[in-house]
Formats: structure tokens, C-alpha cells, sequence
């Protein structure tokens, strides 16, 4: 194996979800719905594949509808004007979309400043791409990014800030001030940012704000998005980033030669769905949100501390109050345990340490399923 790829081994999330479906237990692991998103979106795929005319490799930035669909979701939701024509590329994936940014903008030996815990596939991305990673910790139970840190981690050779906001697995969105304070270091040093926004629907308290509608970001930002999380398709891995010609130029050069295209017969479909009333997007945040209270509830009810999540499918407690220390040898057991899955947040740092004790659960399950979870953890705590 190459060197690149020394200490990625396999993902926490297939790790995890392999053995939820070795035990038979409940998987609040990995975060994917287990109900599938809105009919009329599947049948516009089905009509795509029966067309005759979606199912060749689509064009290289994606489809034209599509691209000006997102340029249109964008407009109406976040007052975003990037031309569907030059500053807007479909990609397989938010993960296509970070890792062609990353590979395009990064050169070896740059720094890039991630804050931790961060995505799993960040860290992976940026050590392909010769990057050096830079941590800049959210300490637990705030999970606020503290300015004097991210200022401090600022060097001649650092090239990009990688945000993701609302944050996976804390489900912090980021506040105005923190996001100007962000915005203030990257002008400051001329730095990139890519934003990763694949939960910008799912904004429970407070709301979302795109870096790149700050005072000098939108020239220096490519904001990444995804129709998994919002439509509950993750299968189907349509992303996109956007931005100004000249960064979205960069990393559709990398994309072209990682999978050139895909995903034909589901990006007319995308584009129907980005363009679905209010009601949509409203009625799915308020049904996470119940989920999202319906979990935190009842671990909060076990005994777990737990940290509200303002977004995100996720809900991440601390399990010291619980008599345990480490949650890597608290989700290795809670499968035999509980017959319940969770993410242990220590593997998303540098240095493990601020996230040792942290365990990350989602909720983006059918109510009938977290009671399920949650009577389990209530015979075994
Ligand atoms: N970024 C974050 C923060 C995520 O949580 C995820 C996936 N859940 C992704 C990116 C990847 O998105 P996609 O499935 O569209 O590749
Ligand atoms: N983003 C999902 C999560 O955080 C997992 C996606 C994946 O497995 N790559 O759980």
C-alpha cells in the first residue's frame, strides 16, 4: 500500500456498520435514513432510466438543469448568485466534491486548518493530497470554534480552511460571529475556504449561513452541498460545489479524471426535487427535529450528558456519567451489550484526547426504531 494511505484503514462508518449487521443491532452508527425520501422523486428517476435519453455519461459539469437548479435552490434559500454556467459542478457526492477540491487547490507540503473532530473523509483526503493537517479543536460541551485557536494555527504554509457547518458528528451550526471570525482570518491571509454544507436543511435552532455570503468570501469559498442528507437518497450520490470560475475550473479538472461523470438518471431527478415547495424542506426539519428529541430525550433520561444538537442527523453525548472513559471500548461493547450501534467520536481528532469520552448517535431513524434502540440501552444501563 502507498504511503498516502498509511493509518486510513477502513472507515469508522463500515467498521461500525458491519458489525451493527454481525450482531443484529440497532444501527444509530452511520447516518443514513431507513426510510426512503419523497415518491415522486424515485419516479422521476424511473422516467429518466425509461427516456431513452439519461442514461450516457452526462456532461462533465452535470446536467444543465440540474446545475440550474442548484443555482436557483441556492438563490431562493441563501440570496446565492453563482452562474449554473462555469461556477456550479455536479459531482458523486459531497466526498467526490472535498476530495476534488482538496486535490486542486492543495499543493504537498500545504497546511490546511480542519477543525476537530472533523469528517472522517477530510483527513484521508487532505493526506492524499500531500496536505499537511492542521487541527484546530471545538471543545466539548460548546463545540465553539475559539478565533485566538484558529488564529494561532495560521503559518506561512497554510493554503485552506476546511468548514463544515451544520457539523457532523456535534451538530453545532456555526453562529454568525464564529463564521465572521473565520471569514476575517481567511481574508486576513489570503486563504481558501471549502465549506461543507451537506446538512444546510437540517437546522433545528438558530440558522444556516453560507460562508460565501460573508464580506469577502464568496471569491475565496467553494461552498459543497449534496441531495443525500436533504432528500434522504444518500445512495445516490449527487453532490456539487460551487463557486467562483476560476476555483470550480480547479476542481472540475481533478473530478474529471476521478470519475469524469455520474449518477445520469438521478440528476434530472435532483433537479425536480431542489426545486419542491418550502413546505418540503420545512416539514422534513421538523420531523428530524422530533427525532432528534425523541433521542437526546432518552439518553439524556439513561444518564448520558448529553450535547444538544442545533443540526445534523446527530446527537453526540459523553459517556463518563455512564462509568465509562473511553467510547472506542464503549461502542465495541454496546453492540454485545445494548444491541445498539454508536460512533465513537475520539477517531475524528488529531490527538484523541478532547474526544475520548464522546459517543455520537443518529436519529435519523423511524420513531419506532429509536424506542427500539432506546429500551435496549434501558435493560443493559
Ligand atoms: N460531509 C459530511 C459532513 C457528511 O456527513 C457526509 C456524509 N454523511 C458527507 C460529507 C458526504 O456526503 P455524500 O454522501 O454526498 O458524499
Ligand atoms: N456521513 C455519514 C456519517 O457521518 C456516513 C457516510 C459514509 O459512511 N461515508 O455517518
Amino acid at each position: 500500500m502507498a504511503q498516502r494511505l498509511d493509518g486510513l484503514g477502513t472507515t469508522i462508518f463500515a467498521e461500525m456498520s458491519a458489525l451493527a449487521a454481525r450482531t443484529g443491532a440497532v444501527n444509530l452508527g452511520q447516518g443514513f435514513p431507513d426510510t426512503d425520501g419523497p415518491a415522486e422523486i424515485v419516479d422521476a428517476v424511473v422516467a429518466a432510466l425509461r427516456s431513452g435519453t439519461a442514461n450516457q455519461y452526462p456532461p462533465g459539469p452535470g446536467i444543465p438543469a440540474l446545475r440550474t437548479a442548484i443555482a436557483e435552490h441556492d438563490r431562493r434559500f441563501w440570496g446565492l448568485d453563482h452562474d449554473p454556467d462555469g461556477e456550479i459542478l455536479v459531482t458523486a457526492g459531497a466526498t467526490e466534491a472535498i476530495a476534488a477540491a482538496v486535490l486542486a487547490l492543495v499543493n504537498p507540503g500545504d497546511e490546511v486548518l480542519a477543525f476537530e473532530p472533523w469528517y472522517d473523509s477530510y483527513a484521508a483526503t487532505i493526506a492524499m493530497a500531500g496536505g499537511v493537517r492542521v487541527p484546530v479543536t471545538m471543545r466539548a460541551p460548546e463545540f465553539a470554534i475559539d478565533p485566538d485557536e484558529l488564529r494561532a494555527a495560521v503559518t506561512p504554509r497554510t493554503r485552506l480552511i476546511l468548514l463544515n457547518t451544520p457539523h457532523n458528528p456535534t451538530g453545532r451550526v456555526l453562529s454568525r460571529e464564529e463564521l465572521t471570525a473565520v471569514a476575517e482570518v481567511a481574508v486576513e491571509h489570503d486563504l481558501l475556504v471549502v465549506s461543507d454544507e451537506v446538512y444546510e436543511h437540517l437546522v433545528f435552532d438558530g440558522e444556516h449561513i453560507p460562508i460565501s455570503t460573508l464580506p469577502g468570501m464568496r471569491e475565496r469559498t467553494v461552498r459543497i452541498s449534496s441531495a443525500g442528507k436533504t432528500f434522504s437518497f444518500t445512495g445516490w450520490k449527487i453532490g456539487w460545489a460551487c463557486g467562483p470560475a476560476e476555483l470550480v475550473t480547479a476542481v472540475r479538472t481533478a473530478k474529471q479524471f476521478l470519475t469524469y461523470v455520474s449518477g445520469a438518471p438521478f440528476q434530472p431527478a435532483i433537479a425536480m426535487a431542489l426545486g419542491l415547495p418550502d413546505s418540503y424542506f420545512t416539514g422534513f426539519r421538523d420531523q428530524l427535529r422530533d427525532r432528534r428529541d425523541q433521542l437526546a430525550g432518552g439518553l439524556r433520561e439513561l444518564g448520558f450528558d448529553v450535547v444538544q444538537p442545533a443540526g445534523t442527523y446527530f446527537v453526540t453525548t459523553d459517556v463518563r456519567p455512564l462509568g465509562w472513559t473511553d467510547g472506542v471500548a464503549f461502542c465495541r461493547d454496546l453492540p454485545h451489550r445494548a444491541g445498539v450501534v454508536a460512533i465513537p467520536l475520539g477517531v475524528f481528532y488529531d490527538d484523541p484526547e478532547p474526544g475520548r469520552s464522546l459517543v455520537r448517535w443518529a436519529f435519523c431513524k423511524r420513531p419506532e426504531v429509536l424506542d427500539d434502540a432506546l429500551a435496549r440501552l434501558r435493560v443493559a444501563f
